[in-house]
């Protein structure tokens, strides 16, 4: 089969610059955008984006129908020096279409995803604890706004990657809520995306975090057509 990866640059020219791959399918399809490492400290989300690309480049994994837009590691200098970011990219979103981005980042993210309108935006994060057991906590849960479209969606691939995980204190949880300036919010508000972000626990090991990470992006991009 005919890979069509089209490589691009974020924020090209300044310090923040880091690329982004375009993956066309053979047929037409949705558009579905996925973002990591918008905080530099969540590693594993990293690892798993660079990985998919990298299995996409070699031919192991396939878009069949519509486009994948990705950005592997969106915050390079956080990056490096393992950081959330100064100043939180995840905060810097435009929350409303009135309002405009406060990042050369977050800027040059945004006006890809608009030019791409992607039906869905999938953005891969880490957080501390365990969801299951402490409902203040975000680690090992899928969020989306409440009023989205795809709550039913998440939680049915939640369903189905709890099936996989047999200790139940490490289950992924559905949270619905909104949070102003994050890059979900924002494609969810201004490009009505299905928006989801992704939040594995630190409290795991790398290689499982990097393993639920693949598979419910897999999973996202299976219910979205682009892949079998
Ligand atoms: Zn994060």
């Amino acid at each position: 089969m005919h890979i069509d990866i089209m490589k691009g640059e974020l924020a090209k020219g300044t310090k923040f610059h880091t690329p982004y791959y375009i993956v066309k399918g053979p047929t037409i399809g949705a558009t579905v955008m996925v973002t990591a490492g918008v905080h530099g400290n969540e590693t594993a989300s990293v690892k798993a984006a660079k990985q998919f690309v990298h299995s996409l480049q070699q031919g192991l994994l396939h878009v069949q129908k519509g486009t994948l837009v990705i950005v592997p590691l969106v915050n390079q200098q956080a990056y490096t020096k393992r950081i959330r970011g100064v100043p939180d990219l995840n905060r810097t979103f435009p929350s409303s279409a009135h309002d405009k981005p406060r990042h050369p980042l977050s800027a040059d993210l945004f006006r890809l995803a608009a030019q791409y309108r992607p039906a869905w935006y999938i953005d891969m994060h880490e957080a501390n604890g365990l969801s299951r057991l402490n409902p203040k906590v975000l680690g090992q849960s899928l969020l989306t706004d409440r009023r989205s479209p795809s709550v039913k969606i998440v939680r049915q691939i939640v369903k189905r990657i709890n099936r996989s995980i047999e200790r139940q204190a490490t289950h992924f949880t559905v949270r619905l809520r909104e949070l102003s300036g994050s890059g979900r919010t924002a494609a969810a508000r201004l490009l009505q995306a299905k928006a989801i972000t992704v939040e594995t626990s630190w409290s795991l090991s790398h290689p499982i975090r990097v393993k639920y990470q693949k598979n419910i992006l897999r999973q996202l991009l299976k219910r979205a057509g682009l892949m079998h």
